[in-house]
């Protein structure tokens, strides 16, 4: 049984950050359908006489109707055409507001549908061209006035214009301060996930996220039937290199080492940084010896690495276990361990160096 949203809106997804764009792309089908509904009504009120309007302009509505129909049948389920469609709604309402501006002169409130028109203008096709139809709906308005059959008295139409540049001016200057509101919101937003999840020495995933992480590429990888692996990694001697140069040049460090393990590691992998200068990295769909040639490429560039520290270059070197899920169901905090016992036999053989769990069970 479809939704009433379904129905409405066809089968649309919108990413994160795009909650401006599945707003208009709401807005707009709605008021498709909402122009047909009360175009429908106000016919139903010419079928049964209480409205009497011109046959050209019964014609012109039910015109308007169907093509707001159509048009709302083809925003559904397709946000990609939101401004096509929206351009094509402007031009059919503006077509059908002129109709009765000329066809139904007993009807003098009939100017109205052309202030209604603004916000939507403003909200779909943004602040130029809702600045581009003010403008013409006045000029439209001032020329056409006296080719009526019935013009409007000179106080009316003074009185229409000027209403008309209020209310494009006030949803002129509204619409650019609550899009760009909207759009430091958004960015402050981003930031904070950000910094609630990076850490921000090394810019790596945090212990939170990182483990937050690993627990759904584990499911992800139960579903698929897939092996995955994970290393420990741990800088050798670290302490040293803070007594002897500091804490900042210790610093320097944990940024480099940062970067070439984001180096080694494919987009699909997970850095962390879970303790002060330990590591851990999540390896979907590898296989032991998939991980041990990363593991030992990884090894090898924190080697090489060499960072200058004032006049000297440092030789890091790290200590790297690895343990890869071989039970199924078995939690992302027990293979960790597995690594951790695997990282602490590559320590007692004299670190730098890589060590699997396999070979220490
Ligand atoms: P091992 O080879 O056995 O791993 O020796 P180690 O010196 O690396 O081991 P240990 O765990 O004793 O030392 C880790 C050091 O990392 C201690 C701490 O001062 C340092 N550390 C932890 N977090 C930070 C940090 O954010 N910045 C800096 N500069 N140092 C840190
Ligand atoms: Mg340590
Ligand atoms: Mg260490």
């Amino acid at each position: 049984m479809p939704t009433l949203r379904q129905i409405l809106y066809g089968d649309v997804t919108f990413l994160e950050g795009e909650e401006y764009r599945a707003f208009q792309f709401r807005f707009l089908t709605v008021l498709m359908l909402a122009g047909a509904v009360v175009t429908g009504l106000l016919l139903l009120g010419v079928a049964t006489g209480i409205n009497t309007i011109d046959t050209l302009h019964v014609v012109s509505m039910a015109i308007f109707m169907s093509l707001s129909l159509l048009l709302w049948l083809g925003l559904r389920g397709r946000p990609h055409l939101l401004l096509k469609l929206a351009w094509m709604y402007e031009a059919v309402c503006m077509a059908e507001y002129t109709s009765a501006l000329y066809m139904v002169s007993a009807d003098e409130m009939r100017v109205i549908w052309y202030f209604t028109n603004i916000p939507g203008v403003y909200i779909l096709l943004g602040q130029k061209a809702g600045m581009l139809i003010s403008l013409a709906t006045m000029l439209g308005l001032a020329v056409g006035n006296a080719y009526l059959p019935q013009p409007y008295s000179i106080n009316a139409m003074a009185t229409l214009l000027v209403a008309l540049f209020y209310l494009g001016a006030f949803f002129h200057i509204y619409g650019a301060r609550s899009m760009s509101y909207f759009v430091r919101m958004r960015e402050s937003n981003q930031r904070l996930r950000h910094l609630a999840s990076h850490d921000p020495l090394t810019d790596l995933l945090n212990a939170g996220a990182y483990y937050a992480t690993c627990d759904q590429l584990i499911h992800l990888a139960q579903r698929h039937h897939q092996q995955f692996s994970v290393l420990f990694v741990d800088l050798d001697h670290f302490k040293k290199i803070n007594d002897t140069y500091g804490h900042e040049a210790g610093d320097i460090v944990l940024k480099a080492v940062s970067k070439s393990m984001l180096n080694v590691v494919r987009q699909s992998d997970a850095v962390g940084r879970i303790g002060g200068e330990e590591f851990s990295v999540f390896l979907p769909d590898t296989d032991l010896a998939g991980a041990h040639k990363l593991a030992e490429h990884m090894r090898q560039e924190i080697e090489d690495l060499m960072p200058q520290i004032a006049t000297q270059r440092l030789c890091i070197t790290a200590s790297i276990g690895i343990a890869t899920s071989d039970q199924v169901g078995e939690s992302m905090a027990a293979i960790q361990r597995r690594a951790d016992q695997a990282m602490y036999e590559a320590k007692q053989l004299g670190r730098n160096r890589v060590s699997c769990f396999a070979t220490t069970a």
